[in-house]
C-alpha cells in the first residue's frame, strides 16, 4: 500500500508542476496582451480628448472645460479624466480621478514631453492612468491624464488559475485511480501470484522450475528458478561435503550434523514419531486460528529433532481448531511458519480423552512413576480405553508405513506403552524404539499397578528402551525380572523374550543448545517492567503446574529464607511461571489453587506497597520469552520431588551465554545427574532451599563462571541433536 501511495504522489506532483507551469505561461501572456491592448486604446483616447481639450484649455474656458471632461467621462465610461496647469495643478477633473502614488508623475510627463502610463490599484478596483502634455503653439502648458478600469485584467487571470485549478484536480483525480487500479490489479497480483509461487518452492511443494510468473514478471521468474536450481545444487554438494567431514570429525552434534546423519545411515529409510502431545495446538480465538507450542519436555526434546530430519509425526490433535487446519486425513506441514515435516493428527472422543489420557495416563501411570505421594487410580474403564487408544495409534502407524520397507519408528512417552508390541506384531520388520520420558520407578513400586505384565509386555515389543537414567534402567530390569517370563542378559542391558531380544539404555534428552548470535545478545528487560518486578534479585521458577514439580516446597524455603534473612525482603522476588497443564484433573486443579492461596499467604506475610515477595504467573509462556527471563535471572529454582529430566535445568544453563547466574536444582530431577555445577538440594527441606538461595545470591562472580561453564560444557555437548544420534545409532546397531 505505501508503494501504490508513493507511486500516486510522485505522479500527481509531476502533473501538478506541469499543469502548474502551463499555467503560470498561459496567465503571463494573457496579462501582457490584455495590458498592450488597454495601453494602445488608452493612448489613443488621450490623443483624440487632448485634441478635444486643447481648444478650451487655451482659452482657459474652466466651466467648458469642466463641461467636455464631464461629458467625456459619462460617454467614454472612462474612470476618470484631468487637466493640470504647467505647475501640476488640477484645471479641471472628473470626481474621484485615480492618480499614481509616483510623485511628481504629471510633471515628469509635462517635463519629458512624453505620454506615460501606470496601473493603480485602489481597493478592490486597479485602474490604468495614462497622462500626456498639452501643448499651446508647440510648448507644454499642461497635462491631461485618462483613468481607465483595469481590474478585468486581473480577472481574467484569476479565471485562468481558477480554470487550471479545476483541470489540475480533475487529472489528479483520474491518474489516481488509474495507478490505483493499475498496480492494485496488475502489478500486485502478479507480484503476490509469484511470491505464492516462490513459498511452494522453498517448502519443497513445488520443483523449482515450475516458479509461475505472470506477463511482465516473467523473465524475472524466469532468472529466479534458475537462481534457485543452482542454490539447491550448490546445497547438495555443501551437504554431502559436510557429510564427509562430519565423519572424520567430532564436532559438536548441530541440526545440520544430525541430518548429514540421518541421511548417511538411514539412507531413505523415513522416520515416524508417535506421541501423545503435539508440537503445534490450533486454537481459535474470536474468528482466526492461532497456534501455539504445547508446553512440555517431550516436545521441547523432540521438535528440533524432527526440524533436522523431516519424517512424520503422530500426535493426538487436541485443538479446536486442529481439523480445520488439517486435510482429510489430519495431516499439515509444519512448522507453520517454514514447514519441514509433516503432522498427522489423531481424533480421540471425549470419552477417550477422560479414559486413556486423563485417567490411565495421568492418575494412574504418572503418579505411579513420580514418587510424589499422590495415590494412583486404577480403574478398569482408564485401562479399556488407554489399550483402545494406543490401538488406534500402532494402527494409524501401520497404515502410514504399509507401502515403506523397514521404517523406523520411535514412539514416546509413557502413554504409549503398548504401542511397540502392537507395530511389531504386524510388521516385524519396522525398527521400534520406546523412549520413556518419566522416571521408572522399583519394581516394588511398579508391582501395585494391576496392568504392570501388559505394560511391560507392549514396552518390550521394541528393539530398544530409553529412559533419562541408569538408574531407571535398573529398576526396569528389576521389574521386568519380576513380573515377565525371560532371560535377562545384565552384560550388555537386553532382554530376551522367545526369540525377541530389547535392549534397555539410558538416554538423557536435552535440549538444542543456542547458537552464538543468540548468545551475545543482550536481555530485555521489558517482561520484568510489565510485571512490575523491580527488586534487586530475581529468582525464576518455570514449571508446567504439576504436582512432582515441588513448587509449594520452593515457596516453603523461600519463606524461610525471608524469615532467617530480612535482608533479602524488598531485594528479592521469586517470578514463579506455572503454565496450565492437565486441568480436567481434579489433583490438577487443586494444586493449581493451592499454589496460588500459598503465593498469596506469603505475599501477605512480607509483601509491602512497592514490593511482592512472589510473583505468580498461571499462565504459559513461550520460549522466546523464557530465554529472556533465563538470562535476567540471579537464581533458577529447580525443585522436582521426581522428575524425568527437567529440561527447565538445562534450558537456564544453556540461555546463560554471560556464564552468570546460579541454578538450584533438586536432587530427585534428571538433570541432577548431568549438571555437576547445580547446587543440589532436597526439596523437601525449606531449610536446605533457602541456604542454597542465600548461598546463590551472595556467590561471587568467579564462582558463578566456574559453575555455569561446567554445566554449559555438558548442555553443548550432549544436546538433543546428539541424543536423537545416539538413540538412532543405537537402534541401528541392532540390526
Ligand atoms: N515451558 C514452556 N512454557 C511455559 C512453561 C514451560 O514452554 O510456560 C517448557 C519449558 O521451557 C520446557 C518444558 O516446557 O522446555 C518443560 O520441560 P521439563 O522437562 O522441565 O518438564 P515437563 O513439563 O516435561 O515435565
Amino acid at each position: 500500500m505505501r508503494q501504490v501511495l508513493l507511486v500516486t504522489g510522485g505522479v500527481v506532483l509531476a502533473v501538478s508542476l506541469i499543469v502548474g507551469f502551463s499555467a503560470l505561461n498561459q496567465a503571463n501572456q494573457e496579462q501582457l496582451e490584455l495590458t498592450s491592448r488597454l495601453q494602445s486604446r488608452s493612448q489613443v483616447l488621450a490623443d483624440s480628448l487632448a485634441e478635444s481639450i486643447e481648444p478650451s484649455y487655451n482659452t482657459r474656458a474652466t466651466s467648458t472645460l469642466q463641461r467636455v471632461i464631464d461629458r467625456f467621462v459619462s460617454s467614454e465610461r472612462l474612470a476618470g479624466l484631468g487637466v493640470f496647469d504647467s505647475s501640476g495643478n488640477t484645471v479641471a477633473a472628473s470626481e474621484d480621478l485615480p492618480l499614481p502614488e509616483e510623485r511628481n508623475f504629471i510633471a515628469n510627463v509635462m517635463d519629458s514631453d512624453e505620454l506615460r502610463g501606470s496601473f493603480v490599484p485602489r481597493g478592490e478596483v486597479t485602474y490604468y492612468v495614462v497622462a500626456l502634455p498639452l501643448h499651446e503653439d508647440e510648448r507644454v502648458v499642461g497635462a491631461l491624464t485618462v483613468a481607465q478600469n483595469a481590474t478585468y485584467i486581473d480577472e481574467s487571470i484569476r479565471s485562468i488559475w481558477w480554470n487550471s485549478l479545476v483541470r489540475l484536480f480533475s487529472q489528479i483525480l483520474l491518474f489516481a485511480a488509474a495507478i490505483f487500479i493499475l498496480v492494485r490489479w496488475v502489478f500486485y497480483r502478479s507480484v503476490s501470484k509469484l511470491v505464492q509461487s516462490l513459498q511452494a518452492i522453498r517448502k519443497g511443494d513445488t520443483p523449482a522450475d515450475t516458479l509461475e510468473g505472470d506477463g511482465f514478471l516473467r523473465p524475472l521468474a524466469g532468472e529466479i528458478s534458475k537462481v534457485t536450481s543452482s542454490l539447491r545444487q550448490a546445497r547438495t554438494a555443501a551437504s554431502e561435503e559436510a557429510r564427509m567431514r562430519l565423519e572424520k570429525l567430532d564436532s559438536p552434534w548441530t541440526a545440520d550434523r544430525l541430518r548429514e546423519f540421518i541421511k548417511a545411515q538411514l539412507k531413505n529409510r523415513p522416520i515416524f514419531v508417535l506421541s501423545n502431545a503435539e508440537p503445534y495446538v490450533h486454537t481459535k480465538v474470536k474468528n482466526t486460528v492461532e497456534w501455539t507450542v504445547p508446553a512440555g519436555g517431550v516436545v521441547t526434546a523432540i521438535e528440533p529433532v524432527m526440524e533436522a530430519c523431516g519424517g512424520t509425526w503422530i500426535a493426538h490433535g487436541s485443538g479446536d481448531a486442529d481439523k480445520k487446519t488439517a486435510d482429510a486425513e489430519g495431516k499439515l506441514k509444519v512448522p507453520p511458519e517454514e514447514p519441514k515435516y509433516t503432522l498427522k493428527r489423531i481424533w480421540l472422543t471425549p470419552k477417550e480423552v477422560a479414559g486413556y489420557y486423563n485417567g490411565f495416563s495421568n492418575e494412574a501411570l504418572w503418579p505411579l512413576c513420580h514418587m510424589a505421594h499422590v495415590r494412583p487410580q486404577f480403574r478398569k474403564e482408564d485401562w479399556h480405553e488407554y489399550k483402545k487408544v494406543n490401538g488406534l495409534f500402532a494402527k494409524t502407524l501401520l497404515q502410514e508405513v504399509r507401502h515403506l520397507e523397514r521404517p523406523i519408528v520411535l514412539v514416546q512417552d509413557y502413554h504409549l506403552a503398548l504401542v511397540p508390541a502392537l507395530i511389531k506384531k504386524s510388521r516385524p520388520d519396522a525398527q521400534v524404539a520406546i523412549f520413556w520420558h518419566i522416571p521408572w520407578p522399583s519394581a516394588a513400586q511398579f508391582n501395585i499397578c494391576p496392568s504392570r505384565k501388559e505394560i511391560l509386555e507392549g514396552m518390550l515389543g521394541a528393539d530398544l528402551i530409553g529412559f533419562h537414567t541408569q538408574q531407571y534402567c535398573n529398576n526396569f530390569i528389576d521389574t521386568v525380572g519380576n513380573e515377565v517370563e525371560s532371560r535377562i542378559d545384565l552384560e550388555h542391558f537386553s532382554v530376551f523374550r522367545e526369540d525377541h531380544r530389547t535392549f534397555v539404555k539410558p538416554f538423557p534428552a536435552s535440549i538444542a543448545f543456542p547458537g552464538i548470535a543468540e548468545m551475545h545478545r543482550k536481555p530485555d528487560r521489558s517482561m520484568l517492567e510489565s510485571l512490575g518486578i523491580q527488586s534487586k534479585h530475581l529468582v525464576l521458577g518455570v514449571d508446567r503446574m504439576d504436582y512432582i514439580k515441588g513448587i509449594l516446597e520452593r515457596f516453603k524455603g523461600f519463606e524461610f529464607l525471608l524469615d532467617a534473612h530480612p535482608e533479602y525482603r524488598g531485594t528479592v522476588t521469586l517470578l514463579q511461571i506455572g503454565s496450565p497443564t492437565r486441568e480436567s484433573v481434579e489433583k490438577y486443579r487443586e494444586y493449581a489453587a493451592q499454589v496460588s492461596a500459598e503465593a498469596e499467604r506469603i505475599n501477605g506475610k512480607f509483601g509491602t506497597r512497592d514490593w511482592k515477595p512472589i510473583v505468580f504467573e498461571h499462565r504459559s509462556y513461550p520460549h522466546t520469552t523464557l530465554r529472556e527471563l533465563y538470562r535476567l535471572a540471579d537464581a533458577c529454582l529447580v525443585t522436582s520431588l521426581h522428575d524425568g529430566m527437567n529440561l527447565v535445568a538445562k534450558e537456564y544453563a544453556a540461555a546463560r551465554g554471560d556464564e552468570a547466574g546460579v541454578l538450584i536444582l533438586s536432587q530427585f530431577a534428571g538433570a541432577s545427574r548431568d549438571l555437576r555445577g547445580a547446587l543440589i538440594i532436597n526439596p523437601y527441606s525449606a531449610e536446605e532451599t533457602s541456604a542454597a538461595l542465600r548461598a546463590a545470591l551472595t556467590m561471587s562472580k568467579t564462582e558463578q563462571h566456574r559453575r555455569m561453564k561446567v554445566m554449559r560444557a555438558s548442555v553443548s555437548d550432549y544436546n538433543i541433536y546428539r541424543w536423537s544420534a545416539e538413540l538412532i545409532k543405537a537402534l541401528l546397531r541392532l540390526e
